[in-house]
């Protein structure tokens, strides 16, 4: 028989904070490698609002150390940080032997779950998308943070499909200065598909903040094709794939979405060295973002459906 899963164990009805807070427990939202997460309720906080919430419940049976360093980081990191774009941070607590991080509530779920509905993205969609992450990407990198596990899993849609980027569980603050006056990181970490070429080449050089555009690369590839471009069943060969930077476009004729030659651009300008790789400034300032049309903002539906443009 197996072990049972963590993730069987509902959450209890009501959790409170050391202030005295009470949140009620709803449905839940997801699970990831680290945490269960549900819909709650604020209780005594009808008036506010907005006094629904994320509640992050953190999987108590990871290892201690694991489970220490991610939840030390995704603390001190992300309760500092304050973007339309990134997932707010409300606060961390225990309750009952269990960690529990509150969160800005994000209605329409992250853009991989979207993906899984609607197959693929149309250019507006990705502009828009996109110019809100490199907004929020910005903002990080102006503070030497640098979030390491950008993916569509990572970016979660508000109730107006605005981008939130969230988990900040691999992110780091570059703070020691190497030989070259750079400030780099030398752990390796991150999802097999959206991992840096530098990443993977173990020359002790380190690797920085340029590992984020390189996945702004991979996402906007995803967003368009519906997969990501190196992918394939065995991580070696990810990987092989990605040194290589061997991948290709769907033939128009097989595939329903209309990519712009510009999308196909400004990806390859983005899946590059990591020294050419252009700063979210010169990302958003390429022809697909110039040229072409930006929704100003976007039904709840597309997160489920291909919209129409009149
Ligand atoms: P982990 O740290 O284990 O990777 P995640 O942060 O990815 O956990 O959260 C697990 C799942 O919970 C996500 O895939 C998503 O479905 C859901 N989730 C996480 N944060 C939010 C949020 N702020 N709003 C709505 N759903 C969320």
């Amino acid at each position: 028989m197996s072990a049972p899963s963590i993730h069987a164990d509902a959450p209890p009805e009501v959790v409170c904070d050391p202030e005295g807070l009470q949140y009620e427990t709803g449905p839940q939202l997801g699970k990831g490698g680290f945490a269960i997460c549900h819909r709650a309720k604020l209780l005594g906080h009808e008036h506010l609002g907005s006094n629904t919430v994320a509640l992050k419940i953190v999987k108590s049976k990871m290892e201690p150390a694991k489970l220490a360093q991610k939840f030390v980081t995704e603390l001190q990191i992300h309760s500092k940080l304050a973007h339309p774009n990134i997932v707010e941070f409300y606060r961390a607590f225990s309750f009952r032997s269990s960690t529990y991080v509150v969160l800005e509530l994000c209605e329409n779920g992250s853009l991989a779950d979207a993906i899984k509905k609607r197959r693929y993205f149309t250019m507006p969609e990705i502009r828009r998308f996109m110019i809100q992450t490199c907004g929020a990407i910005k903002y990080l990198h102006q503070r030497n943070i640098v979030h390491r596990d950008l993916k569509t899993g990572n970016l979660f849609l508000d109730e107006n499909m605005n981008i939130k980027v969230g988990d900040f569980g691999l992110a780091a603050l570059l703070v020691s200065q190497n030989d070259f006056g750079a400030i780099r990181r030398t752990t390796m970490c991150g999802t097999p598909n959206y991992l840096a070429p530098e990443v993977l080449e173990k020359t002790g050089r380190g690797h920085d903040e340029k590992v984020d555009l390189w996945a702004i690369g991979i996402m906007m590839y995803t967003l368009a094709v519906g997969r990501a471009p190196f992918h394939a069943p065995k991580r070696e060969d990810i990987y092989r794939k990605l040194k290589a930077r061997e991948y290709s476009w769907p033939a128009l004729e097989k595939f329903s979405n209309e990519i712009t030659d510009d999308l196909k651009d400004i990806v390859s300008c983005l899946l590059v060295a990591e020294d050419d790789r252009p700063s979210p400034d010169h990302i958003v300032g390429h022809p697909f973002f110039k040229l072409g049309y930006i929704p100003l903002q976007l039904d709840s539906s597309c997160a489920a459906r291909v919209p129409k443009w009149s």
